[in-house]
């Protein structure tokens, strides 16, 4: 296939990118560089398998070769409001690339009679008064939140998604990610595990927004891809979770990075730092990824967090 992936710059697409790579089919990056950077997919500039087009998404994406798939991951993901990086601080950027650039790839995808999957999130269901969340529920946002410009931006963006299948029959996909992690995110861009490694390889205090009782479920990047490209190839069209069921307090998280680091500097409460409507409780129902897609996350967490901690260890000796 020929595969266009938008954020290809970003964590989770340059390892899409690869994996669709790996799996022989011909991918076409685009990224702006909001928050992700060339470095992430260096590596695979003179392949004859990937082209890279430097555009914002937001603006109408003019593309003439043959497309087969359209996978769009493009936007910000962070919620830190302390990181240039974070969506707080990139407000209308994220309203946009979930609104203005779901409508643009969806037509494309619809030129091209391609399949399309949308990188949705947990946090379509704000902070869950259901738990653990099933893709049945609705949600519980705050229209007008601290997070609303991520949080109606992917929702409206499936609303999106579900029109241009409706209506115009693009074959289309709904993966609502939960929290995953790995090698390739962005050392600034102040999520809690690229926060927490740095602060425990340079021996400090590990930075608890709130008590630490909040809690997520944490997925490995591989598996995580493994679960898109199942998606991808399949025929459902309503949303699937995908990430892990192994939850987790944020203490505890951070307790399992300082040991697995050696860090004997413990951790420092910061109840400032906490954005609004900070999601008390989260793990995904994965019956639908499970029994659609044959696919469960594998990989341990401190098999996981051992190997990202490795590559945040070699990105600060180079920083
Ligand atoms: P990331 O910031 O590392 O990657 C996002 C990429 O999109 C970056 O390279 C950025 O430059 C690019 N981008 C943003 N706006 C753009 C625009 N207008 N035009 C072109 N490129 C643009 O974040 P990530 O963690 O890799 O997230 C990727 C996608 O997955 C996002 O859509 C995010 O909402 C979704 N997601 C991620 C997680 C997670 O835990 N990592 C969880 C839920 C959903
Ligand atoms: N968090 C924290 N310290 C940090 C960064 C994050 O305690 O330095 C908390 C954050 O408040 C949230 C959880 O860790 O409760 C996960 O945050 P992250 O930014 O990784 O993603 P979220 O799940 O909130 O989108």
């Amino acid at each position: 296939m020929h595969i266009l992936v938008t954020g290809a710059a970003g964590f989770l697409g340059s390892h899409l990118c690869d994996r669709l790579i790996a799996e022989g089919h011909t991918v076409i990056g685009m990224d702006n560089f909001i928050t992700g950077s060339p470095e992430n997919i260096e590596h695979l500039s003179g392949n004859p398998r990937f082209n890279f087009i430097e555009h914002d998404v937001s603006n109408f994406i003019s593309f003439h070769k043959k497309l087969d798939a359209v996978l769009h991951f493009a936007s910000p993901a962070s919620p830190n409001r302390n990181s240039p990086r974070g969506y707080p601080n990139l407000q209308i950027e994220t309203l946009k690339a979930g609104s203005l650039g779901t409508i643009n790839t969806l037509g494309l995808a619809r030129l091209n009679q391609a399949r399309y999957l949308f990188a949705s999130t947990s946090e379509v269901y704000g902070d869950p008064l259901e738990h653990p969340q099933p893709e049945s529920y609705w949600g519980h946002v705050d229209p007008v939140g601290e997070r609303s410009m991520y949080d109606e931006a992917k929702r409206f963006g499936e609303a999106a998604v579900m029109a241009y299948h409706r209506v115009h029959h693009v074959n289309t996909h709904i993966a609502r990610i939960f929290n995953t992690y790995g090698p390739r995110m962005s050392l600034d861009d102040g999520r809690a595990v690229p926060n927490f490694i740095q602060q425990a390889l340079r021996g400090e205090p590990l930075t608890i927004y709130g008590d630490g009782s909040q809690t997520r479920s944490f997925c490995y990047v591989d598996d995580l891809i493994e679960g898109i490209y199942r998606l991808l190839l399949s025929d459902e069209h309503l949303p699937v979770n995908i990430g892990s069921d192994t939850e987790t307090s944020i203490l505890e998280f951070a307790r399992t990075i300082n040991r697995l680091t050696e860090n004997e500097a413990g951790v420092i409460y910061q109840p400032e730092n906490v954005l609004g409507n900070d999601p008390r409780q989260r793990r995904p129902d994965l019956t639908r990824a499970r029994t659609l897609l044959g696919w469960e996350p594998k990989v341990d967490v401190e098999i996981g967090l051992r190997v990202t901690i490795e590559y945040f260890r070699q990105k600060m000796e180079l920083a």
